[in-house]
């Protein structure tokens, strides 16, 4: 814990503590590649492997210090970007000027989609959404996506359904980014106060141990999921 003004704070999820634990898992010998890189050369791969995804919810300016970290450390990661969040345009001169940079450091940029909601607040049909979202994509920055992670929103809707009835592949995709869910270990900060687990697709209840205290049990391939608002140099609210 820290102490800021007499007020204990959970340090969890600090940036410094975060940069701790993906150096640690470094030294413990894991290859930290992004979700296309898993997808496209590592599936058989015999090394051990942390797939490093980061859905970008809220905060582009918080996935730029991700970005820079990420880059201090030498490794990569797949940010995944909202298209129609109400708290940021990517499009801005900031938020525009810090995905340019991520994908420019070697970084991988993925959609984070909310095609079925998309579809149920506008009465379009989802797949007309995906395509006309993936293009905008392409198009503002230049790039050629190859991936979705479906995001978690207030419709109550799951985003992630679209696809029991739909292939990547049809999308001139390679992957949704839960498509490997069920055979790795799954870290996730997505409790925001606690990391949470699922082994092979089911939740390990009660554990909330952090990255690095996974590390000790040698998992083959470990699938993290973080997001940039959960970290903090001192507080959760700067
Ligand atoms: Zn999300």
């Amino acid at each position: 814990m820290i102490n800021f003004k007499g007020i204990n704070l959970n340090n969890n999820f600090t940036f410094d503590n975060l940069k701790q634990q993906y150096q640690a898992a470094l030294n413990a010998g894991y290859k930290i590649i992004t979700c296309n890189e898993f997808t496209s050369s590592f599936q058989n791969s015999n090394k051990k492997l942390i797939i490093n995804r980061v859905d970008i919810d809220f905060s582009v300016r918080k996935a730029e210090k991700l970005g820079k970290m990420f880059n201090n450390l030498g490794i990569k990661a797949s940010f995944f970007i909202r298209l129609h969040a109400p708290e940021y345009n990517p499009f801005s001169f900031e938020n525009y000027r810090i995905i340019k940079h991520l994908i420019n450091s070697g970084h991988e940029i993925g959609y984070h989609s909310e095609i079925v909601d998309q579809s149920a607040i506008w009465g379009e049909s989802a797949e007309d959404c995906l395509s006309r979202d993936i293009d905008t994509i392409n198009r503002i920055f230049n790039i050629k996506i190859k991936g979705i992670a479906s995001h978690g929103g207030l419709t109550g809707l799951n985003n992630l359904d679209f696809w029991k009835n739909h292939k990547s592949r049809d999308f001139g995709l390679l992957y949704e980014a839960y498509d490997w869910f069920d055979d790795t270990f799954y870290v996730s900060d997505a409790e925001w106060t606690n990391w949470k687990c699922y082994n092979k697709g089911k939740i390990v209840a009660g554990d909330n141990r952090s990255l690095s205290e996974h590390l000790l049990e040698n998992h083959k391939i470990i699938y993290l999921l973080i997001h940039p608002e959960t970290y903090f140099d001192i507080h959760c609210y700067e």
